[in-house]
């Protein structure tokens, strides 16, 4: 199988499994889920241990890792993405309403005060609103998230730049040690057309070509909602890129709605990312109501 000849002749499916997410009982039920409704692809925690149980379970559940793609993710030191929440007890109020925000159920009550599971955060900052609560960076070694991704030969590596700065030299430490494909992920919160196209032109330079994804993000980790105004930016992020003659998969508050506002906008693109609002879907249902409610978004995702 081949990552960028599938995105020729067909539009696909990736499930985000969460950049933050290390929490391997939640990828397992995600996977389980997802793999048996027809996600073509995943993307990953760069970690061997989110990497191992992704394909674990896919054997487990009786299909062959090699018939999906894999991508692992990642954003460099500073980035929205790689941040961890952390709560000062000392400010804390005890009012539980960060426990309720959580997606990802990532924090919990531990002798009378909240906690951060960080293993589970993913960085969202939807708990973001109260003095007690602040980020923290995770440092990120591009070094070894091209080694992971090329000792389980992984098909793509997926670079978040929401930051301020480029990075130049990891973007070209990638092109010329993985044999794989780039994937580069901007959102419309940090790029204007200008810093778009300043960006696009280097890349393909580097490159030698088009031939990489650009993963079109609206607004960073806003998913949830199954509507047209939480999909706008991403289609909105597509459209300016759909020039430069990449591939395009679309991010960042997709959902159900996203392949129908795309055709209505004549977009061209080859494929939907669903984070936020997929795992949403599933959470806290049976198994079979989770596949049922997974393969109603993947069949409206590739329409
Ligand atoms: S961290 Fe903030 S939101 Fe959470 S329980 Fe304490 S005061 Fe409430
Ligand atoms: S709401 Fe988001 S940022 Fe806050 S703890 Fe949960 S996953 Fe982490």
């Amino acid at each position: 199988m081949n990552l960028l000849k599938t995105l020729d002749e067909q539009k696909i499916f990736k499930l985000v499994l969460g950049l933050g997410n290390q929490d391997l009982e939640n990828i397992e039920h995600l996977v389980k889920i997802y793999c048996e409704a027809g996600a073509d692809m995943f993307d990953i925690n760069p970690s061997k241990e989110a990497v191992e149980t992704v394909f674990n379970t896919i054997e487990k559940s009786g299909k062959n890792i090699k018939n999906f793609y894999y991508s692992i993710s990642t954003g460099l030191t500073g980035d929205v993405h790689t941040q961890k929440c952390s709560i000062n007890t000392d400010k804390c109020k005890r009012c539980g309403k960060c426990v309720k925000k959580c997606p990802q159920n990532a924090i919990v009550f531990e002798d009378k005060y909240p906690k951060v599971v960080t293993t589970k955060c993913i960085g969202c900052r939807r708990c973001d609103n109260c003095k007690a609560i602040s980020f923290n960076d995770t440092k990120i070694e591009i070094e070894n998230i091209v080694k992971i991704a090329t000792d389980y030969k992984l098909d793509c590596i997926e670079l978040h730049l929401s930051a301020k700065k480029i990075p130049d030299d990891e973007i070209k430490y990638i092109i010329k040690n993985f044999d794989g494909v780039l994937s580069l992920c901007l959102d419309r919160k940090h790029y204007s057309n200008e810093r778009i196209k300043k960006l696009v032109n280097k890349v393909i330079k580097w490159n030698g070509s088009a031939k990489f994804i650009i993963q079109a993000d609206g607004v960073p980790m806003s998913g949830g909602d199954n509507s047209f105004e939480s999909t706008l930016q991403a289609v909105a992020m597509a459209h300016l890129v759909q020039s430069y003659g990449t591939y395009i998969l679309l991010s960042g508050g997709t959902n159900e709605k996203t392949a129908e506002l795309a055709k209505m906008c004549s977009l061209e693109y080859n494929g939907i990312s669903v984070g936020s609002y997929a795992r949403k879907i599933v959470k806290d249902k049976t198994k079979e109501e989770a596949i049922i409610e997974a393969k109603k978004l993947i069949e409206a995702c590739k329409k």
